[in-house]
């Protein structure tokens, strides 16, 4: 689990990126290739490979995921009319880097089911 990784890298400074948030446990960064006018990534300062690893090892550290994106939500005026909150969970669900991340989009209408 302390596998080194792009996120990672992110997360300690070695690789840049356009912050948004930041807490204790939890930063925020533009997704560099947005899916929406909003488009932040949400990730754990400490590795975990997904939001199921995250929940069962870590679940207070999950809670402070979620609040981090509704901290982000918030700071990008997404409260009203609302945003979409995604965890790709396992490389079958389009997950590409494994360090969990909730991808937190607005700024668009969304479409049910996703697709
Ligand atoms: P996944 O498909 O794993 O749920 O999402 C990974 C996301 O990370 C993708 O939306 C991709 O655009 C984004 N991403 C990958 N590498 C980087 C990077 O180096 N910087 C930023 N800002 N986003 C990245
Ligand atoms: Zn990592």
């Amino acid at each position: 689990m302390t596998d080194p990784c792009i996120f990672c890298d992110i997360a300690n400074g070695q690789i840049e990126a356009d912050i948004v948030y930041q807490d204790d446990d939890v930063i925020a960064f533009r997704d560099n290739n947005p899916q929406a006018p909003t488009h932040v990534l949400v990730i754990t300062r400490e590795h975990y490979m997904d939001v199921e690893d995250l929940a069962q090892f870590r679940p207070a550290l999950a809670g402070a995921l979620l609040d981090g994106a509704r901290a982000v939500a918030d700071v990008e005026g997404l409260i009203e009319p609302g945003w979409r909150l995604v965890f790709n969970t396992g490389a079958g669900a389009g997950q590409t880097v494994f360090h969990v991340h909730a991808h937190v989009l607005g700024g668009r209408p969304f479409g049910w089911p996703p697709g």
